[in-house]
Order: C-alpha cells, then sequence, then structure tokens
C-alpha cells in the first residue's frame, strides 16, 4: 500500500547487522535472552507510567511476556503488552544506534584479525534487539504506544533497509516476529521452535525477569475421542534476585542478572550482596564488570546502577547512587522507603539516597580492598580495566580518600613489571627517608631518562613513575598517605641531605649569580643541586608551577 515507507538503515547499524546475520557469535541463543530483556524493560516502564499518569488509558492488570510458535509458518513471536513505541521512537531506535562507543566498537571489530577476535568483542558489548537477525532472516516488530490510537509496523530483511507502516489494530505493547533461518547442517539441532528448547533458554537466561513469561503448548490427543488440549506456561520463577537470599542463588544466577541489567555479555569479575533493615531498609545487588565500557572515558559515560522501590523499577542510570568514578558499578538498589514519584531531583536530596550511596562507596572500595589480598590476578584485572577512573575519585571524594589510596596501584622504579601498592612503598622506605617520591611524565622512559631521577636512584629510594593524565590531577590534590607527605621530585627543592653545605653555596656564588644573570630571560633562578650525579645541569618547575604534563594538558584545551 501507499503507507508503506523504506528507509536505509545507519551505516553502523547496516554493520552491525552484517556481523548478526554471518552471526560470528556462537552463543545464539542469547538472542531471546535480548528480546526478553527489552519486553521486561517495557513492562518496567508502562507500570510506573501509568503509576505517575492516572489519566493514561491502559489496562494494567496482566502485564506480561508471551512466546508463540508457529512450527510451520517457521516463526517465534515475543509478545509484550508494555509501554510499546510510537513511530518516532521505531525510527529512532531501532534505525540507528544511539549508544556512544558503538562506533569504536565496530572499528575495533574491523580491526580484530580473527573471528575469534571479534566474537570476544561482540561478546563484550550488548547488541540488543538486532540479536534477532542471528536466528531470524526477516523480522517484523508491531508496536503501539501506551495511550495512543494507532500502532506502527516495521520490517526488515537485515540487508540495508527497513520498512515502516502503520497498523489500524495494534494490540497495546510490542511484538517481535521472528522468521527463523532454515537450521543449516552445523546446527541441526537449533529449532527454536520447540518448546523445550524455549523453555530451557528462558530458564538459563530469564528466570529473574519479575514478569511471567508465558507460552501456550498444545498437547497431543491421547486417544481418537479425545481433543488436542492447550496449556499455558509459565517459564520463569520471577523472584528477584536481590530480595533473595545469596545461599539460594546459584552463581549462574548472579552471572545471568548481570548479563541482563548491564547489557554484557561476559561474567561479571565481583558480585557485591548487601541489605539493611530497620528504619533505612534496602537491598542491593551490585556487580563490578571483568571490562571496562568502550565509553568509559566519554562525555556522557552512564552510571550503572538502577533504582527500584520495593520491586517497582524507577529509574536506569541513577546518578544520585554512585559517584562519578565508580561509574562502571552495575547494579540494582531496591529501597524500601521512598515514592514511586521520586524524580532524579528529588533524589540528589534525599537523606535515605545519601545514606545508601555512602554505604555502596564503602563497600565497593572494601571489596576491592579484599580482592586485592584474597585474588591477586583479579584485581590486577579490575585495577587494569577501571584504575584510571578509580584514580578521579582521589580528587572527587574527599571523605574516602584513604580507602581509595588502599586500592591504587602505581608504577614504581622498584620494578617495571610490577606495579606497586602505596602500603609496599611505604614498607620498602629507606632508614631516614620522609616522603613519598614521585615523578609524573609522558611517559616511563621520558620518567627513566630524566636527571631529576640520578640522585634518587643513586640513594636507592623508590620513585613512583605517574603517567596518566590523571595523576597530574590527585597528587596535587592529596596531600599524604599514612601521614607521608607526597613529593614531586622534579619541583621546589628536594632535601635529600638535611645538612646544607652552606660553604659549597659560598664558592659558587659568583659563578650562580653571573649564570643568573645570563639566563635572566630564561628561567627564574640558578641554584646548586644535590640531585644531579651525572648530568651537569637540569631545569626543574618551581613548587607552586603546574607540572609540565599539566601545563601542556591546559594549554592543548586552550587556557
Ligand atoms: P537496549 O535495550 O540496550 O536499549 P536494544 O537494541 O535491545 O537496546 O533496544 C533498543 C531500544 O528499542 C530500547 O532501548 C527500547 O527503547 C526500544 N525497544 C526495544 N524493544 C522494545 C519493546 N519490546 N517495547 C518497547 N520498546 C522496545
Ligand atoms: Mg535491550
Amino acid at each position: 500500500t501507499a503507507q508503506v515507507e523504506t528507509f536505509e538503515f545507519q551505516a553502523e547499524v547496516r554493520q552491525l547487522l552484517q556481523l548478526m546475520i554471518h552471526s560470528i557469535y556462537s552463543n545464539k541463543d542469547a538472542f531471546l535472552r535480548e528480546l526478553v530483556s527489552n519486553a521486561s524493560d517495557a513492562l518496567d516502564k508502562l507500570r510506573l507510567e501509568a503509576f505517575r499518569d492516572k489519566d493514561l488509558q491502559v489496562d494494567t492488570d496482566d502485564l506480561h511476556i508471551e512466546l508463540a510458535v508457529d512450527k510451520d509458518a517457521r516463526t517465534l513471536t515475543v509478545r509484550d503488552n508494555g509501554i510499546g513505541m510510537t513511530r518516532d521512537d521505531v525510527v529512532r531506535l531501532i534505525g540507528t544506534i544511539a549508544k556512544s562507543g558503538t562506533a569504536e566498537f565496530l572499528r575495533q571489530v574491523r580491526e580484530s584479525q580473527d573471528a575469534a577476535g571479534a566474537q570476544d568483542l561482540i561478546g563484550q558489548f550488548g547488541v540488543g534487539f538486532y540479536a534477532s537477525f542471528m536466528v531470524a532472516d526477516k523480522v517484523e516488530l508491531v508496536t503501539r504506544y501506551a495511550g495512543e490510537a494507532e500502532g506502527t509496523r516495521w520490517e526488515s530483511g537485515g540487508e540495508g533497509t527497513y520498512t515502516i507502516e502503520p497498523v489500524a489494530d495494534a494490540p497495546q505493547g510490542t511484538s517481535v516476529i521472528l522468521h527463523l533461518k532454515a537450521a543449516d547442517a552445523e546446527e541441526q539441532l537449533t529449532d527454536y521452535t520447540t518448546p523445550w528448547k524455549l523453555r530451557e533458554i528462558v530458564k538459563r537466561y530469564s528466570d529473574f525477569i519479575t514478569w511471567p513469561i508465558r507460552m501456550e503448548t498444545t498437547k497431543p490427543a491421547v486417544d481418537e475421542d479425545s481433543e488436542p488440549t492447550t496449556e499455558v506456561e509459565t517459564l520463569n520463577s520471577m523472584k528477584a534476585l536481590w530480595a533473595r537470599p545469596q545461599s539460594e542463588v546459584t552463581a549462574e544466577e548472579y552471572s545471568e542478572f548481570y548479563r541482563h541489567i548491564a547489557n554484557d555479555w561476559a561474567e561479571p569479575l565481583k558480585t557485591v550482596q548487601m541489605s539493611a533493615e530497620g528504619t533505612f531498609e534496602y537491598q542491593a545487588l551490585l556487580f563490578i564488570p571483568s571490562h571496562a565500557p568502550l565509553d568509559l572515558f566519554m562525555r556522557d559515560a552512564h552510571r550503572g546502577i538502577q533504582l527500584y522501590v520495593k520491586r517497582v523499577f524507577i529509574m536506569d542510570d541513577c546518578e544520585s547512587l554512585i559517584p562519578e568514578y565508580l561509574r562502571f558499578v552495575k547494579g540494582v538498589v531496591d529501597a524500601a522507603d521512598l515514592s514511586l514519584n521520586v524524580s532524579r531531583e528529588t533524589l540528589q536530596q534525599d537523606r535515605q539516597i545519601q545514606l545508601i550511596r555512602r554505604r555502596l562507596v564503602k563497600k565497593i572500595l572494601s571489596t576491592v580492598k579484599d580482592l586485592r589480598g584474597a585474588d591477586a590476578e583479579k584485581y590486577r584485572t579490575f585495577w587494569t580495566e577501571f584504575g584510571r577512573a578509580v584514580k578521579e575519585g582521589l580528587v572527587q571524594d574527599t571523605d574516602n580518600r584513604d580507602a581509595i589510596l588502599e586500592i591504587c596501584s602505581f608504577d614504581s622504579t622498584l620494578d617495571p613489571e610490577q606495579p606497586t601498592s602505596l602500603r609496599g612503598y611505604v614498607e620498602r622506605m629507606k632508614e631516614g627517608q620522609q616522603h613519598i617520591y614521585y615523578m609524573t611524565g609522558d611517559s616511563r622512559s621520558v620518567i627513566e631518562n630524566s636527571p631529576h631521577l640520578e640522585a634518587f636512584r643513586d640513594k636507592g629510594y623508590e620513585v613512583l613513575v605517574l603517567t596518566d593524565p590523571i595523576d597530574e590531577m590527585w597528587v596535587d590534590a592529596v596531600p599524604e598517605y599514612d601521614g607521608k607527605q607526597f613529593q614531586s621530585i622534579a619541583k621546589g627543592q628536594v632535601d635529600l641531605d638535611t645538612e646544607e653545605d652552606e660553604e659549597r653555596k659560598a664558592e659558587y656564588a659568583d659563578f650562580l649569580t653571573w649564570m643568573s644573570e645570563s639566563l635572566k630571560d630564561a628561567v627564574k633562578e640558578v641554584r646548586l643541586s644535590k640531585r644531579l650525579t651525572t648530568s651537569p645541569a637540569c631545569v626543574v618547575g618551581d613548587s607552586g608551577d603546574l607540572a609540565p604534563n599539566l601545563e601542556k594538558m591546559y594549554r592543548a584545551m586552550g587556557h
């Protein structure tokens, strides 16, 4: 009909679809998790919307997800009566990828040499709705937004274009109809029209979904006189994982829940469960991922905590519950005594939320500290992936500074292969050494070749080698660790010997005056140094000056 419009997919979506169609990801079953996860989100949104907008004309009595199979037509339908999408939503959400990090993700996939590498990458990136194209060669989506009269039908074979048309009689919510690919030789066993197969996948991936996932099954007639019987089964147990006692939940269930909320196909590095009863009742289930998201250092990076109130989903990305430097932590907080009407603005002022936030931060920091003692390899992964973000906390979160310092690792001159804890550094400090010495710079080799280092090396003093741009920030903000001040070896006067050599000074006075005079356009002062052993001279910054790296950074930013 004339109302069918054809659109082209955005270039990134086209690439992503090619990856799905040629399915370099081996775990195809995961498409169902993605669709169920979307349906569950849509039901959460509708419940909240209906609560907030009493005029919304929707029936919320039987919110659920439904799987329907047509063996002859080889279709599998995933249906929900959730919030639905408007026509514009469909074009915006299904035709394009709004997620930051997608372009970077695709570039990495292109550049990864082998299929296994690419598969690894896909595993780190939730592909969502597009995962349908791993198992279907045509996908239809019919949806109607809550409260709207007209629905929208979307259809695509995944090859470059999709069509959109209005639908007069679409039911409330969204149906995704997968026209399943013919099973090829190597996948003879995977038939997504088989009830036991679907039952198994739902149980494995989506058991904790708090909405019923139903499937209608038909039992063949027992004898010639009877009819085949149909029955509706609920496939999942619907238990909110964070509300169940830890002893009853398996590691696998936690992992699947993590994948659901984090949009990550990998395992979490660490699971943290917390609860409090009494005046401030809440439960929290948090995860430290095993790898950093691609947008960790992008401006619009999300915070990973979802807020629930007594099992009712309230919002994603709850920034009031977690500070920016822990933005990589994923999870759920379910608070008992909040109003369902809370907004982002009121949350910021809420005393209960502030209290929960303080506890989450302390718990995460202590968890990482314990991890450092208990599992060195996991701790190393943590630090490699998130260390740069955590160090932002040294500047942002003065209350927890000591706890953050305890989980930091720094390169040092002791061993190029082995970063050190501050605890380790302090334990190795030489007799008479007062400070924790560090030098910041662009790279390890620049620092190692710096004349500033010579005297320290000769004395056997260890020096922290700080090469992240963020290091320049925190060294200025953090005065001390364990009573020892941080001291740059490149700034001001470093007293390696406490007794000043006044005689030498007098001896060289004329020479120094002459040299200061000759160089007065270039330097503030010329003085004798004890930090050099083989180089004849070096240039140092004043203790009040910006470190060279920071100066460069500010200059680059146009200051
Ligand atoms: P993600 O879930 O990570 O946002 P998806 O590709 O899975 O990414 O889905 C993209 C968007 O499409 C969702 O954020 C949601 O807004 C919309 N969407 C997908 N499925 C549904 C659905 N069943 N009901 C309502 N909206 C949906
Ligand atoms: Mg999704």
